[in-house]
């Protein structure tokens, strides 16, 4: 106190040593000590943080002394400048400025699940570090009533377009001699208005992706190169009928060595993925990315990079231009990553895979492992059988090195 003193004369005078009276041993020796050693640099945050009965006999003094005590309250979480103007305001209407900051579970209890974004001791933390505040404390109920009674100020300082009658404190505000003030808030600043804008930007971003149809985004590569694009299920992980479940993922014994082979022989990565699962309501395309991002983790820790995941969420009957063998997603990889088909590889374990990869000009491998092949969709011989994908990458990149070694 004190300090604020020698900082923010308009609080007490020195000469008053008001606090020496405060039966609060603890908080004056506190005060004192730091005083006497006059480093006016020492933060004063932790000092204006109190306990509500340790205000009580503090407020007595002020009374005492004929200070105008103002109250308010709030939960403070995401602190903005409507905070700011707000409490410089109300400390404006008094000489001591006490805000009550709604503990966690109180702000739980009125704002939903979801809130506070900010836990309550940094929430505290911050309305102390403001200059208009004298002292803050940590209230768990949802009213006022009680710190009413407690602290009895001479104005109790609401937010807000409310009108003082309705409030229920207001009586008790009276009963003590003081009085109910309402100041209006900074229009269009508010900590909803705030927490909607960082969820919209998110949801944005999510849309975006979306949009794309693809797992992320990255600039085009400057040269072009050929690329391994790889059908995700039955391929590179065990076929399981609309998967979803995490738990339920297995990464292909021989999948993760046959990728890096390619990688390392100057192949991009790509992933193209039919998901009909998502358009008939079976899952969500955050199931689809979960399962993704547990491939990528598996791959990145082998020291595999994929360029790229794309995917059709339509179900067959939508007829869209993305759904293998449809060429929209293999002509979009070509475009975005700069990519040679000709020199591309498509390995996958069914007839439209092999489609895909034909009407596309790559070379196509179909692996033993989930469907085989067996699914009789569409006609034609694949130019590769392979039990795996590092059986297929020794096949394709031995004919690879034979036809350059013929040339
Ligand atoms: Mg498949
Ligand atoms: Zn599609």
């Amino acid at each position: 106190m004190l300090i604020r003193r020698a900082r923010n004369a308009c609080l007490l005078p020195l000469k008053e040593k008001v606090l020496d009276n405060v039966a609060c041993v603890r908080h004056f020796s506190v005060w004192e000590s730091r005083s006497d050693s006059s480093n006016f640099e020492e933060p004063v945050i932790s000092e204006k943080i109190k306990k509500r009965e340790q205000l009580v006999p503090i407020c007595e003094v002020f009374r005492k002394q004929g200070k105008k005590i103002g109250f308010t309250s709030g939960a403070f979480d995401l602190m903005h400048a409507g905070h700011a103007d707000y409490l410089e305001k109300a400390k404006a209407m008094c000489d001591v400025l006490i805000v009550g900051v709604n503990t966690d579970d109180s702000v739980r209890s009125y704002k939903g699940p979801g809130r506070p974004f900010v836990p309550e001791d940094q929430r505290i933390r911050l309305v102390a570090a403001l200059e208009s505040v004298d002292f803050a404390f940590l209230f768990g109920e949802r009213r006022n009533q009680k710190n009413i009674e407690a602290l009895k100020p001479d104005f109790y300082i609401k937010a807000g377009d409310y009108d003082a009658g309705s409030l229920t404190s207001k009586e008790t505000v009276e009963q003590h001699g003081g009085e109910v003030r309402i100041i209006p808030m900074l229009p269009g600043v508010s900590t909803t208005a705030l927490a909607e804008k960082i969820a919209g930007s998110a949801s944005s971003r999510e849309r975006f992706r979306e949009e794309e149809g693809a797992a992320h985004i990255e600039r085009r590569p400057a040269k072009t190169a050929p690329a391994l694009f790889l059908d995700r299920d039955g391929t590179i992980n065990e076929e399981i009928l609309y998967l979803h479940d995490v738990k339920e993922l297995r990464i292909l014994p021989n999948a993760i060595p046959g990728i890096k082979k390619f990688q390392d022989m100057g192949y991009r990565i790509v992933i193209i993925s039919n998901q009909p699962g998502i358009g008939m309501g079976y899952y969500s395309k955050q199931d689809f990315y979960r399962i993704n991002r547990e491939i990528l983790k598996s791959l990145s820790s082998a020291g595999i990079l994929v360029d790229k995941i794309y995917f059709c969420p339509h179900s067959k009957s939508e007829k869209c231009e993305c759904r293998k063998p449809g060429q929209a997603l293999v002509q979009r990889a070509k475009e975005e990553l700069n990519l040679d088909l000709s020199r591309s590889v498509f390995i996958g374990d069914k007839t439209s895979d092999m489609e895909t990869g034909r009407r596309a000009g790559m070379k196509t491998v179909l692996v033993r492992s989930g469907f085989r092949g067996e699914d009789g969709e569409f006609p034609g011989e694949p130019d590769f059988r392979a039990d795996d994908i590092l059986d297929a990458a020794g096949q394709v990149l031995g004919a690879e090195r034979r036809a350059e070694g013929g040339r």
